[in-house]
């Protein structure tokens, strides 16, 4: 007999880990072993455009958080399972064969996933297996806040107000889950469950090689240990300045400043690309390597306060409604799933005329545009995995925009190349900045990508590294180089004049289904 714990692509952590605590705790009430699974489904990373380096960062945190559970005698086994249409069997069969009778696992608010998880019920009620399912992705449980009329949030203002009213008051959503506890059996000498033990978590996964995976390893290493490291440096220590590109976080020298942290100094420093301003948490946040409740918990502490910071004029209050925002998204995920099914937010731009053009959609994914700002961002990605977050709305802002194509085209390059991404966040910046979400400002916020240039990069720093053609460049030029001096250096010259693009841009939206 066994309880199970199925860990998913977005819990990957013990510590504070909702369901994982409640399988321990079960377990031991009712005296018999704990098992974790993992199901690896390639056809499920295949439909959801899930790039490489997001599939080795879930392997190699499985590969760390194997050898700690096994400290705790407790198994981890990970399988691969196709197709996919039946991966609820296989869960059920495996249940069956370790003659589990209850199940315990954390919620995925995707719409395929939602529909896995039915068909699980249903299989268990049959088999007489008991499913927990349980919220733990955000900060706040969808479907927990509303209007006053009742509906749910469409708009982030009253939503983050909302969000910090109601944290306030049920502080308890931030507790922390309870370790698992060792199981105590002489499981090793069971035949069956020592397998369980041997099995090792795959290298890679067939047809998600990844090419870069020693660069990434640098620059985002696996495990709750470094997700608290990256957490208490944002905190507690000084910007690395111009430390951009691809290096590991945690070995440079940051100078310990509480005083002045990035945390203390986000409010103004954030939308600086230029200068390491934020904290790179995202891929640990998406994977949940480490917990949304344990980040907001290290804040509070940070401060000594009791009440999450509600402030938006100060720096820690900006910070957490940061983490209000990836809350919002997953909400208006679940209060409207057709975002997740490639659908605009605002259905009436489902007809805007998209333009057809692979030379300039290519430029675009490998930095070629002739827009520094843009090509440095392409590039930054491409090089880390990872994108500063003023220079992904640019980006994605300038492809709907400027280049007019399809936001799901630019939604789904992100989707493979983020070592972050997250189906809701990734759906709800690029419907933001495409103007077909829930941004309240209508379609024609339309960055001017030059200014948005100057005040993302000051410095030209971020140019300078992301694209070293231009690397010699100072002052303006830097951010608008001369068709002459671009030709000089091997630097592209641009697909499209801004001033028409927005002309365009503004003409199809405004009339969607019109040239
Ligand atoms: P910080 O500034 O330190 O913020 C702390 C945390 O808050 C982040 O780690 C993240 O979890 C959350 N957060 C911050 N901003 C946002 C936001 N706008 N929306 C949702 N959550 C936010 N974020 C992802 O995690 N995965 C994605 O796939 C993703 N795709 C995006 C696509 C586009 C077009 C845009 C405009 C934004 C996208 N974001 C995505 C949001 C944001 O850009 C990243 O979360 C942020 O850049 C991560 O860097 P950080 O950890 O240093 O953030």
């Amino acid at each position: 007999e066994a309880v199970v714990h199925w860990m998913r692509m977005a819990d990957l952590r013990i510590v504070d880990n909702r369901a994982l605590s409640q399988a321990s705790k079960r377990a031991r009430e009712v005296d018999i072993p704990l098992i974790v699974l993992f199901v690896i489904s390639p056809q499920d990373y295949v439909a959801h455009d899930r790039g490489p380096r997001r599939i080795d960062f879930v392997l190699r945190n499985l590969k760390s958080i194997k050898r700690s559970l096994k400290e705790l005698n407790i198994p981890l086994y990970v399988t691969t399972h196709t197709p996919r249409r039946n991966l609820p069997t296989g869960v059920i069969d495996l249940l069956k064969q370790w003659n589990a009778k209850e199940l315990y696992a954390n919620i995925e608010y995707e719409v395929d996933e939602l529909r896995r998880d039915i068909r699980i019920l249903e299989l268990a009620k049959q088999e007489g297996i008991r499913c927990t399912f349980i919220h733990d992705k955000l900060v706040v449980e969808p479907g927990t806040l509303f209007t006053q009329q009742g509906k749910p949030f469409a708009v982030f203002s009253p939503f983050h107000r909302r969000w910090i009213e109601a944290l306030n008051r049920n502080l308890h959503w931030i507790a922390e889950a309870s370790v698992p506890t060792p199981n105590d059996y002489e499981i090793h000498s069971h035949s069956s469950y020592a397998d369980l033990f041997n099995q090792e978590v795959p290298d890679e996964v067939e047809g998600f090689e990844c090419e870069d995976r020693e660069k990434m390893k640098v620059i985002w290493p696996e495990g709750h240990g470094a997700a608290k490291e990256m957490l208490d440096r944002f905190l507690h220590t000084k910007s690395r300045g111009s430390q951009l590109g691809p290096a590991n976080p945690l070995e440079e020298g940051a100078e310990s400043s509480a005083k002045a942290s990035r945390a203390l100094t986000y409010k103004d420093k954030r939308d600086q690309a230029d200068r390491d301003t934020t904290s790179r948490l995202s891929p640990y946040l998406s994977a949940g390597v480490i917990s949304c409740r344990e980040v907001v918990r290290a804040t509070m502490e940070l401060l000594k306060i009791k009440r999450v910071e509600s402030s938006r004029d100060t720096s820690i209050g900006t910070w957490v409604q940061e983490l209000a925002w990836r809350d919002f998204y997953t909400h208006i995920m679940c209060a409207w799933p057709r975002v997740s099914m490639g659908r605009p937010y605002q259905e009436k731009f489902a007809g805007v005329k998209w333009e057809v053009n692979e030379e300039h959609f290519n430029a675009w994914k490998e930095g070629r545009t002739g827009v520094p700002i843009v090509d440095a961002g392409m590039r930054q990605m491409n090089t880390m995995g990872w994108m500063h977050n003023r220079a992904r709305m640019i980006t994605a802002m300038y492809l709907t925009k400027d280049l007019m194509l399809d936001w799901r085209l630019g939604e789904r390059y992100f989707s493979k190349m983020l070592i972050d991404s997250d189906l809701a966040s990734n759906n709800g910046g690029w419907q933001w900045s495409s103007g077909t979400g829930t941004d309240p400002q209508p379609y024609f916020r339309i960055f001017n990508p030059y200014n948005q240039s100057e005040k993302a990069d000051p410095t030209g720093n971020y140019i300078r590294e992301f694209v070293p053609e231009l690397g010699g460049l100072r002052g303006p030029d830097v951010h608008k180089p001369s068709p002459k001096t671009a030709q000089k250096l091997g630097y592209p010259l641009l697909l499209i004049e801004h001033g028409k693009a927005r002309d365009r841009a503004l003409r199809r939206y405004k009339n969607p289904g019109m040239e």
